[in-house]
């Protein structure tokens, strides 16, 4: 399911657009062991005045629940 994203509704903090787009990154994070994990995240940015915020793919494709805080 990919569709989680997309309940988000985003008001951006700075400006209070709510026009966004949606990018994927991958991005290499080094776990306690040394090992490379890696991690998924959703980057949410403002179309307006280019506000970036990031969410860890992990938790919202685990927590279908989860919303931003208003
Ligand atoms: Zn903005």
């Amino acid at each position: 399911m990919y569709c989680g994203v997309m309940r988000l509704d985003f008001k951006c903090l700075k400006c209070g657009s709510d026009k966004y787009i949606v990018k994927t990154a991958i991005i290499p994070e080094k776990s306690p062991g040394l090992k490379l994990e890696i991690s998924n995240y959703y980057l949410k940015i403002c179309l307006n005045c280019g506000h970036t915020e990031m969410y860890s793919a992990k938790i919202i494709d685990r927590d279908e629940e989860l919303k931003p805080q208003y």
